[in-house]
Parts: structure tokens; C-alpha cells; sequence
């Protein structure tokens, strides 16, 4: 089963790594204007093969991409040094506009994943995009906030003693700072959070809650403090995606995806749970939030719809 991955920076690169340490796909073509990195990447990762999955991993075209299943983009340009936030918007769709039109020509059947920040925005546009081009809804749509229900599992874990897959916690809205931890939703084998404290005799007050709350919401923050930039986690949560979308596992994963309506704004792109599929998005769930979480929602909803809104060109 062919990937595509368009972009192979650090995002694109760590997906390909983490796709072959998990075994997932059979083939995968990284494509990037620096076509001496995608090669150089493309090397280095297959040198891995040996010590985990049978792959073939290349560097290609466009025209490689023919009959992809899955193409994640992960291509764009970084914030220059002064460079306001909607200029370097402004940057990303021009590479936008000229790249998913390539992708979808030569892939036209492939789920599209969007990994390229501002997640949201980028995965609205690539919508559009693609839907001029008779790309079906449901198979465009982005990694939305996989990393940060990740992250606020794992942090939980820690604090409650339970392993991640049996907590069930959603982080949605924007990927970034106002995204919205949905507390009052967090079930832990069946029980609701504080039913699970008290039968453990676990105390997670409001402080440790802070706690938590900050350490999802920031993590970038601190990691690029640290670093310069992040890419495992992301690119695990990539590879996850494309191994739901190839086994058709119908995992549920708040991916984010165009909506007719959030929480009360319009015609936006956020993430929330959805169900994934071999078919791409299948179907967005509805979270039963309390009433601060909605209107942080809201919020959250409303600054993504004012970005998609000042994209050059007007309404992406
Ligand atoms: P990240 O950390 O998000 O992966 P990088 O700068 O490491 O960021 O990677 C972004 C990649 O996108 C680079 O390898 C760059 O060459 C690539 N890229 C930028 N513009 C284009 C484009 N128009 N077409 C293809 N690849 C592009």
C-alpha cells in the first residue's frame, strides 16, 4: 500500500520513520522541492528497514504519487524573523494553492491528510482546494488535535495510574493555545473522572488540573523552547492516522475537518471527535460539553474562522 508524503522536513520525515517502526504500508514517497532532502531523508529511513518492517521508501514526483492511498501534506515555509502571522499565512497557501492541485491530479483517489501548521486553517483551505477539483468531503482532512489528546492521556496516566488507552479524554477546538480540554467528558473504565478518584483515593484538584491543563495547551511551546521544533510526537500520530485510514478501523480521533457548524460558528475547521475510516472521515460526533467548555469552544471556533476569514484572497 503506496503513502505519499509531500513535504519531507522534520514533520514529513519523523511520519516516514514512525510509519516503518510500526509497520504501517508497504511503500512510501516523499516528495519535496529540496529534492536532495527528500532523497537524503528518503536513504537514511530505508537504512532503518532492516531493523523493523519490510518498506520500500524513495524519493519522487508528483507523478509518484500515482495510486496512493493516503498523501499527508506536510510541506510549508517557516515564520521569517519579523514576519507577522498572517504574512506567513499568506506565504503557506500560495504554496498551497500550487501544490494540492498536483497532488490531487496525480493521487486522485487518496485520502488527504494535513499535517502543515496552522492545521485548521491549512485544512480548510486544503478543502476548498480539493473540491474544486471533485475531491469528495470527508477524504481531506487534517491532524487537527490527535497530538494533544495524546498528550492530555498520557498525562493523565501518569496521575491516575491507568494506561492511555483506557482513558478516554478529548482535547478539541483550534490546535493551539485555545483548544479546549473537555474535562467534564474524561471516563476512565466506565467511570466518569471524579467516580474513578474516589474509588482510588486519588486526589486531582483544581491546581493539578492547572497543572495538566497548561502542560497540553503549552507542550509545543516548551518543546520548541528546548529544541527548535517538534516532530516525533506529530509524526506518530501521523503514522496512527494512516494506519486507521489503511486497516479501515474506524478509530475514533479528533482529527479536524470542514463543518457547516461549531458550537455556533460557521462554516469553520476544528478539530473534533470523528470517526476515521478507509474512506477518510466517516462521521463528526457530537461532545456533550458543559457550559464553560462550550463557550471555550466557541471561542476557539470564532479565532480559527478569523483566520480562515483574513486569508489573503478573502473566505479560503
Ligand atoms: P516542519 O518542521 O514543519 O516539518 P520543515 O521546514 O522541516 O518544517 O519542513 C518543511 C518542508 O516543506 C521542507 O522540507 C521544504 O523544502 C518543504 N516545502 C516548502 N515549500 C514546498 C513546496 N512548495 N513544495 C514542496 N515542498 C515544499
Amino acid at each position: 500500500m503506496k503513502i505519499g508524503i509531500v513535504g519531507s522536513g522534520m514533520v514529513g520525515a519523523s511520519a516516514a520513520y514512525a510509519m516503518v517502526m510500526r509497520g504501517v504500508g508497504r511503500e512510501i514517497v516523499l516528495v519535496d522541492k529540496d529534492e536532495k532532502r527528500a532523497m537524503a531523508e528518503a536513504d537514511d529511513i530505508y537504512h532503518a528497514v532492516p531493523f523493523a518492517s519490510p518498506m520500500s521508501i524513495r524519493a519522487g514526483s508528483y507523478a509518484d504519487l500515482a495510486g496512493a492511498r493516503v498523501v499527508i501534506m506536510a510541506a510549508g515555509v517557516s515564520q521569517k524573523p519579523g514576519e507577522t502571522r498572517l504574512e506567513l499565512l499568506g506565504r503557506n497557501q500560495r504554496v498551497f494553492n500550487a501544490v494540492i492541485p498536483q497532488i490531487v491530479t496525480h493521487a486522485p483517489d487518496a485520502i488527504l491528510v494535513v499535517a502543515t501548521n496552522p492545521v485548521d486553517v491549512m485544512t480548510h483551505l486544503t478543502a476548498e482546494i480539493a473540491a474544486g477539483h471533485g475531491v469528495a468531503s470527508g477524504r481531506v482532512f487534517g491532524s487537527g488535535t490527535t497530538l494533544d489528546t495524546a498528550r492530555f492521556r498520557a498525562l493523565l496516566s501518569r496521575d491516575l495510574g491507568v494506561d492511555t488507552p483506557h482513558i478516554h479524554a478529548y482535547v478539541v477546538g483550534e490546535h493551539g493555545d485555545s483548544e479546549v480540554l473537555a474535562w467534564s467528558q474524561v471516563e476512565v473504565g466506565g467511570l466518569a473522572l471524579n467516580q474513578f478518584c474516589d474509588a482510588q483515593g486519588i486526589t486531582l484538584d483544581d491546581a493539578e488540573r492547572a497543572r495538566i491543563d497548561e502542560a497540553v495547551r503549552r507542550a509545543a511551546y516548551r518543546i520548541i523552547e528546548g529544541k527548535g521544533a517538534t516532530y516525533y510526537g506529530i509524526g506518530s500520530a501521523l503514522a496512527r492516522i494512516v494506519q486507521v485510514v489503511l486497516g479501515d478501523q474506524r478509530a475514533i480521533m479528533t482529527i479536524c475537518a470542514p463543518a457547516d457548524d461549531v458550537a455556533g460558528v460557521h462554516d469553520v475547521t476544528v478539530a473534533m471527535p470523528h470517526i476515521l475510516g478507509g474512506d477518510g472521515m466517516l462521521a463528526r460526533l457530537p461532545i456533550a460539553l458543559n457550559e464553560a467548555e462550550h463557550a471555550a469552544l466557541a471561542r476557539s471556533a470564532g479565532i480559527v474562522k478569523a483566520a480562515i476569514d483574513s486569508l489573503p484572497g478573502g473566505d479560503a
